[in-house]
């Protein structure tokens, strides 16, 4: 099998804590550039740690891991990707435009440099004038969405987000999601995502990954064939619900007792 193009690699990860808890058990996934994955899976079946071990914040305990075809540690030091936690995660005492700009700073862009792309990064999120506003003073939607600024700012490869819309309410979550595909596709970005909830898995991925509980393996993974740029209409489309139900059918057979090979083949062939 070849690397080459493959932005995220793994194969054969398992993941033990010291505690006992299996999280993760013989995970493989392939993440083609461009491409926008989500992971879905109950609370507790390994996502996090899945997200975390490819930004080399945890350590697997078997199998290999590469991003962009090197080790998770060496993509960490080359910036190869950005991350965004379901909280934002800013500096208080920062404006909006020096929490932008801080992963630059560490990279040593100069100021000029930085400044130019602050604005950029500002405008994509549509936060234009909010510069020198504080992190508190925003809404949890901005505040989330300078926090994409910020991991997008170095422009990475790949972006690593961990429910990063976990915590807003449905209308403010509809809204990012569009504004986040429009970010997607102008930025031409790989981005690994990590919900759970199923329709905003379906709206937003080109491929839905689900996971099982206890250990967490990937039950099934499922195409999203609808076509984009998606809008809000595509919720409407019978092709939206009929995936969401396969979405929904895969977590259920991942979580009862039949085996997710069971239900693998119907939900793939439809
Ligand atoms: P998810 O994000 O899908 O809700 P997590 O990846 O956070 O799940 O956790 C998967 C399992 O691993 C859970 O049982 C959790 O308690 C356990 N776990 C996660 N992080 C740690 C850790 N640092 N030490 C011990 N157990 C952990
Ligand atoms: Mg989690």
């Amino acid at each position: 099998m070849t690397e080459t193009g493959i932005v995220v690699s793994i194969q054969g990860l398992t993941k033990s804590f010291r505690t006992g808890v299996t999280a993760l058990e013989n995970i493989d996934l392939e993440v083609a550039p461009r491409e926008f994955v989500s992971l879905i899976g109950p609370s507790g079946c390994g996502k996090s740690t899945l997200l975390r071990i490819i930004g080399d914040l945890v350590t697997p305990t078997s199998g290999t891991v590469r991003v962009n075809g090197k080790t998770a540690r060496q993509a960490r030091v080359d910036h190869d990707y950005g991350i965004v936690f379901q909280d934002a995660v800013l500096f208080d005492w920062r404006t909006v435009a020096k929490n932008v700009s801080l992963p630059l700073e560490l990279l040593g862009w100069d100021r000029p440099r930085r400044k130019e792309r602050v604005a950029e990064m500002l405008d994509l999120v549509e936060l234009t004038g909010f510069e020198t506003s504080r992190p508190w003073q925003l809404s949890g939607g901005m505040q989330q969405r300078v926090s994409i600024a910020r991991a997008l700012s170095f422009d990475p490869a790949l972006l690593l987000m961990d429910e990063p819309f976990g915590a807003l309410d449905e209308m403010t979550r509809e809204r990012l999601n569009l504004e986040l595909l429009g970010i997607w596709e102008k930025a031409e970005s790989t981005i690994v995502f990590v919900t759970h909830s199923i329709p905003e898995a379906v709206f937003l991925s080109t491929r839905v990954v689900v996971m099982s509980a206890r250990p967490g393996r990937i039950a099934e993974t499922i195409e999203i064939d609808l076509p984009y740029p998606r809008n809000p209409m595509t919720h409407e489309e019978p092709r939206f619900f009929e995936l969401v139900t396969a979405v929904r059918e895969a977590l259920a057979a991942g979580h009862g007792g039949r085996t997710s090979r069971d239900a693998a083949p119907a939900a793939e062939e439809r």
